[in-house]
């Protein structure tokens, strides 16, 4: 298993984001709906880059055009140099499945199948045998330290394990592109900077990181603060970032002095709730944009071009 897990991190370089003048609008009826108004932004290679903003200032639909789930409406993306912005539906799912990682808010994990069962997902449109695929997986579970957990359902796990689950998922086509949209926002604060911890160590391991937040705690974990504001850039500078790993040695000598309040998520197990609660998040997750992106590479792999061929589990009935 350790020489698995030493496979997983950068063995590419990572990416260079380019965005010029990059505009997005959206038509709701006679009414345009100017999400992004003039963007300008470069992300180098292996950076850690916060997007920050208020709610409706355009950070998710930047976040969806970096990551090839929509097109803007005019203005340029260099992804590496190459001309998203031109690219076809086929070349930009080709894209993103070579190079792209996504982390949400929700964990989107389908809560019928395994923990190992989620992460697999993202290689199922690829030819890898079911052997690799299974070993892939574990290998990504592993890295986030979930190698024992690989077959729990969503529901027998806790939500900041959820989220390293959807993490797992989402470097298991080995991306080197991770953008995460308020992956912290749905877990407790100690939880959120264990996933900054791990985030920290993907970026340091060649991995370039864009995260959306409203937590400025959260964003000064990350080398680069950028300020969103009606869908425009409105302030951009570099940080020295809190190293998060630091903080939770901190936070946990503390606790052990009995200094700490008590976690959200232990007092959930407590009271005996979570999974309740886990099982209402992940249900939820289920009906979000992740499953959506993975029934778009089913219709890439077969052709197929109605949703309605697809049955629950994301298998296209035809074929
Ligand atoms: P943020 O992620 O910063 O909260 P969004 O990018 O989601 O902001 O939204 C920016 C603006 O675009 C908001 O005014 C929002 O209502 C609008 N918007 C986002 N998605 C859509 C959509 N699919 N259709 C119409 N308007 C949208
Ligand atoms: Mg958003």
């Amino acid at each position: 298993m350790k020489q698995e897990t030493q496979q997983l991190p950068a063995k590419r370089s990572s990416t260079t984001i380019s965005v010029r003048q990059l505009t997005k609008n959206y038509y709701l009826g006679r009414t345009v709906v100017p999400a992004l108004r003039g963007i300008n932004l470069e992300v180098a290679r292996d950076e850690f880059v916060a997007l920050m903003g208020p709610s409706g200032s355009g950070k998710s639909t930047l976040m969806n055009i970096l990551g090839c789930l929509d097109k803007p409406t005019s203005g340029s993306y260099l992804l590496d140099g190459e001309p998203v912005s031109q690219m076809s539906t086929n070349q930009l799912a080709d894209v993103r499945n070579h190079k792209i990682g996504f982390v949400f808010q929700g964990f989107n994990l389908l809560p019928w199948m395994t923990a190992q069962e989620n992460v697999e997902l993202p290689l199922l449109y690829s030819d890898i045998p079911a052997q690799d695929r299974r070993r892939q997986a574990l290998a990504a579970l592993s890295l986030l330290g979930l190698g024992s957990r690989a077959e729990h359902r969503p529901m027998e796990l806790s939500g900041g394990q959820q989220q390293r689950v959807a993490i797992a998922r989402a470097l298991v086509t080995r991306p080197t592109l991770l953008l995460a949209d308020e992956p912290t926002g749905n877990v407790d604060s100690q939880t959120g900077i264990q996933i900054m911890t791990i985030l920290q160590k993907l970026n340091t391991r060649g991995l370039t990181i864009i995260l959306v937040t409203h937590d400025p705690n959260i964003a000064s974990y990350c080398q680069r603060q950028v300020k969103f504001l009606d869908g425009r850039i409105v302030d951009a500078h570099t940080i020295v970032p809190l190293q998060a790993k630091e903080l939770l040695v901190q936070r946990s000598s503390s606790q052990a002095n009995g200094t700490e309040e008590e976690s959200v998520e232990t007092r959930e197990r407590r009271d005996g709730t979570l999974s309740e609660q886990q099982e209402r998040r992940a249900i939820t997750a289920v009906q979000y944009s992740t499953f959506a992106a993975h029934i778009a590479r089913y219709h890439h792999r077969c052709g197929c071009r109605d949703h309605d061929d697809f049955d629950q589990r994301g298998e296209c009935c035809q074929h």
